[in-house]
């Protein structure tokens, strides 16, 4: 059977996987020149199992990529409140406008995840989706040099590169054919069913704390709030609406009220849980990306934010690679901010969502949360300009008219 190879079988960077830490890392390295294929095995525009609130730091990365118009201009409507609701307390924060962000978002994945493909393909990154990788190439002295897969029409696939890139998510393949190791696991694992409601009288982002028992609101786009409820996995089961009233009746009535009076969807989401990890991330001709290299229980709903976060990360020590650095520096610079920036907010989430507190010491940690996230916002607020490649190390850019291939849904009408 033909190998299919793609147009350019030499890139910078391969990278595997076309959502939040993917796809950005691909926009960021083909703005600079480099010669980019991003690869996926789902379908462009899918969706998938996560809710979608952006803290500070994620909207801060849209809207210095550009793409935060995007974002608005597709219905996604501005957080500017937040509300806590633990035992005996109801605490709004009103969103203030700092670091040029005055409002929060939460674009549904079928909206944020396209636009960032959209965005690496104007890039000038090469784009395929239904390629499924399955293993690693090496040199001799054991560098990764590429990727071999399949085609969803089952065609074996071979690319080359300098570096591969795993932003394949939880149970990266990436990953695991590099024997990446586990620095650190956490040992919470809170489960979450979540749905979209339309119709439901609400004014923001929506937390509700009680032992065992959280839930809360983000609104989204076509009108519509996903509800979410989280909670160990033998209180959630298998999900759906029971555990979901239960849940929100318990942790805030006022929440279940209006809920009552809203639509409910048809269908609810349930993710079962798993810890947290963060794993070395990077090695000769590899790095990891996103929930790849580090995974935190959604209840602290940053996964996304540090995702474009480690984007931006990523994506400067590769540059520096091309543009001489060494790769084992850049790379090991890499993962040690990661790693800071990404520490506390790791052993916070771990304690929240295993629900290791009582109702008094609740707000404490997630007072603790918001100062780590105004740490995090900092530093990428402080980050100089994108390094631009310098121009004798510059690639040819590659013919525009093949970058997307596959799975692009026919226009309607
Ligand atoms: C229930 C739930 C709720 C969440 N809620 C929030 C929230 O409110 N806010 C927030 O910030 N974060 C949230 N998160 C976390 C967030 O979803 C992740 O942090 C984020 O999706 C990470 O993005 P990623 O690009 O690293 O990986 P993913 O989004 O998982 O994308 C990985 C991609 O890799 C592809 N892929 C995998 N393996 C291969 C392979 N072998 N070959 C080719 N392609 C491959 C997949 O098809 C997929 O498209 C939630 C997570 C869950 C589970």
């Amino acid at each position: 059977m033909p190998v299919h190879r793609p147009a350019d079988p030499r890139y910078d960077a391969v990278i595997v996987g076309a959502r939040a830490a993917g796809a950005a890392t691909a926009h960021l390295l083909a703005r600079s020149g480099l010669r980019v294929l991003l690869v996926d095995r789902g379908r462009y525009g899918a969706d998938t199992l996560s809710t979608h609130a952006l803290m500070r730091g994620g909207v801060l990365q849209l809207s210095r990529w550009g793409m935060l118009e995007k974002i608005i201009a597709a219905g996604t409507p501005p957080v500017h409140r937040a509300t806590f609701r633990y035992a005996d307390a109801v605490v709004p924060v009103t969103v203030k406008p700092s670091y040029g962000v005055d409002a929060l978002y939460a674009p549904r994945r079928t909206v944020l995840d396209p636009i960032l493909v959209d965005a690496a393909v104007a890039s000038g990154a090469d784009v395929r989706f239904g390629i499924a990788v399955a293993d690693l190439d090496r040199d001799r002295r054991g560098a990764v040099t590429g990727v071999t897969g399949r085609t969803r029409d089952g065609r074996p696939f071979r690319a080359r590169a300098r570096i591969v890139v795993g932003a394949d998510g939880i149970r990266s393949t990436v990953a695991e054919r590099a024997d990446a190791p586990f620095e650190r696991v956490g040992i919470s694992a809170a489960a979450v069913t979540y749905g979209y409601w339309s119709g439901l009288q609400t004014d923001g982002y929506e937390w509700n704390f009680r032992p065992d028992a959280a839930s809360g609101v983000i609104p989204t786009n076509n009108g519509q709030a996903c509800v979410f409820a989280s909670a160990s996995p033998q209180r959630i089961g298998r999900g759906g609406l029971a555990p979901l009233t239960q849940i929100i009746a318990e942790s805030s009535a006022d929440l279940a009220g209006r809920l009552a009076t809203a639509v409910p969807p048809r269908a609810l989401r349930t993710f079962t849980g798993q810890p947290g990890h963060m794993r070395r991330s990077w090695g000769p001709g590899w790095a990891l990306v996103g929930d790849a290299g580090y995974f935190k229980d959604p209840l602290t709903a940053h996964g996304l934010t540090d995702a474009l976060r480690d984007a931006e990360l990523l994506a400067r020590g590769i540059i520096a690679v091309a543009d001489g650095a060494d790769e084992r520096d850049a790379l090991a610079r890499y993962q040690m901010t990661r790693d800071a920036l990404s520490s506390e907010l790791f052993d916070l989430t771990d304690v929240i969502a295993g629900h290791r507190w009582t109702d008094a010491e609740i707000p404490s940690l997630l007072l603790q949360l918001n100062a780590a996230m105004t740490g995090e916002v900092q530093a990428l607020a402080t980050l100089p300009p994108h390094p631009p490649l310098s121009d004798q190390r510059r690639p040819a850019r590659q013919s525009p008219d093949t970058r997307l291939v596959e799975a692009r849904p026919a226009p309607s009408g």
